[in-house]
């Protein structure tokens, strides 16, 4: 076992990460920016490093400062959570060169996925079905035939893209220089790399993404999936395991496709592998190779704890079930509770003045927020997420909206009043949406 780890991140993850820590009886050391040092998982951490101002660049991704905090603490091993360093891989490299066990895949199985075009190859030399597309890298000069060849509509994205900027979608010929025009500059202001490639333009997909996770010696399995198609501007809102989309043998072959691709591949901890799925099919569209923000409503349905599981194949013990022994059992929901407002999703940071989250069999909040927590204004708006677990959808449905009655959060706005209209919502209870439909929701119910 690792037997000091330094949780390299802040919120509701830092956390999550220490509650791990604690059940595993490891000692946990946070870092912290100053912004941060009245934060929940600093009070709860066995021992704290203030790493700098409140900045990113100069706190949470200061690799310096988070190696220095190592080395000060005698920590072993270092989680990254998710965003800032945990795709990082040069944190990996250096980590490594320091002695110091990174809680994650191997650094060369973070560029490899880090780039789109090479996780897009390695996706289909392993086996998993992809988006008809380009191959490589498209330019002004082939993106017209490649365009015909794959059919309009077709969308255009950028290699190093993430967060859904550099894409474009050109519609006809017409379209097509436009697109490729703007997603290039998109792309080269975002992420410093103008390249981009193309791919067919779905249409009414849904979101599905399939958890893996490898002992990183060629051992692999599936936890099932989850659907993440209720997006706005491609950022997730609310999360459900398993897909209503689904049945049983879909569920099944599709998560044995992706952990027979992190065998051939000997992928080390968790990982997600996300497609759109339209009319039966599946299409990759990338790899995380990180645990996610949704992660609670896979360990609602299968009981198993990602985060021990992170660390116990970190430090070399392996997995703790084999794939026969996984089951999924029921339902779940994760809502996003973000500072927000809940109609125009424009940031609400400020001091929390009465906080109640709700309670009872099957209800799980995973939120560093407390009355009297003055929110900074310095990071994402994520504050905490509400995840319920019920014997069915509708079990699980119906706790949701009495969840949603009882949790009270005063003081700033929420999007807690939009997950109440999304509950009572008949598409929704029907599990019938794709993609698009929270876009077209929020248009047409503006405030
Ligand atoms: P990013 O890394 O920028 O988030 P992704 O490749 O994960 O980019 O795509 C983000 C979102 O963009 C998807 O969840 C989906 O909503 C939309 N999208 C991506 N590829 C396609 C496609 N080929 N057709 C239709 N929509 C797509």
């Amino acid at each position: 076992m690792v037997s000091k780890i330094l949780i390299a991140n802040r919120g509701e993850i830092a956390l999550r990460v220490l509650r791990a820590c604690k059940e595993l009886g490891i000692p946990c050391v946070v870092v912290h920016s100053t912004a941060d040092a009245d934060a929940m998982h600093v009070r709860l951490a066995d021992e704290s490093v203030c790493i700098g101002p409140p900045p990113s660049r100069d706190s949470y991704l200061n690799i310096h400062q988070i190696v220095a905090a190592c080395e000060i603490t005698g920590a072993d091993a270092v989680h990254p959570g998710y965003g800032f360093l945990s795709e990082n891989a040069k944190f990996a490299d250096i980590l490594e060169a320091h002695g110091i066990t990174f809680i994650g895949p191997t650094a060369e199985h973070i560029r490899l996925m880090g780039d789109k075009i090479t996780a897009k190859q390695t996706a289909q030399q392993l086996g998993i079905p992809v988006v008809p597309g380009s191959d490589g890298e498209v330019t002004a000069e082939n993106a017209l035939e490649t365009a015909r060849k794959i059919g309009f509509p077709v969308l255009i994205k950028a290699t190093a893209g993430g967060g859904g900027r550099g894409m474009k979608v050109a519609k006809t010929e017409a379209d097509l220089d436009e697109a490729l025009n703007t997603a290039r500059s998109e792309a080269a202001a975002a992420f410093g790399n103008p390249a981009v490639y193309m791919e067919k333009y779905l249409g009414k997909p849904r979101h599905i993404e399939v958890q893996v996770f490898g002992d990183g010696e060629g051992n692999a399995i599936h936890l099932g999936e989850r659907d993440c198609s209720l997006q706005r501007r491609h950022q997730k809102v609310w999360e459900e395991a398993n897909s209503p989309a689904l049945n049983v043998e879909q569920r099944m072959k599709i998560g044995q496709v992706c952990a027979d691709a992190m065998k051939k591949m000997k992928y080390r901890g968790a990982g997600t592998i996300e497609f759109l799925y339209e009319n039966g099919e599946f299409y990759f569209i990338e790899m995380n190779t990180r645990l996610q923000v949704e992660h609670p409503v896979t360990e609602a349905i299968t009981g198993i704890d990602l985060v021990h599981e992170q660390i116990r194949v970190a430090s070399g013990g392996g997995l703790s079930v084999k794939q026969e022994e996984v089951t999924f059992e029921g339902h779940a929901i994760e809502c996003r509770i973000n500072a927000e407002d809940p109609r125009t999703f424009v940031p609400s940071p400020g001091t929390i003045t009465h906080f109640h989250a709700p309670g009872g069999l099957g209800v799980r909040i995973d939120s560093g927020a407390y009355q009297g927590y003055k929110i900074p204004p310095y990071y994402d708006s994520l504050i905490g997420k509400l995840i319920v677990h019920g014997r069915t959808r509708v079990e699980c449905m119906m706790r949701l909206r009495r969840a949603l009655d009882e949790f009270v959060v005063d003081g700033i706005k929420t999007t807690l009043p939009l997950f109440q209209d999304l509950v009572s919502n008949q598409d929704i209870a029907n599990g019938d949406y794709d993609i698009h439909w929270l876009e077209h929701y929020l248009a047409n119910h503006s405030a």
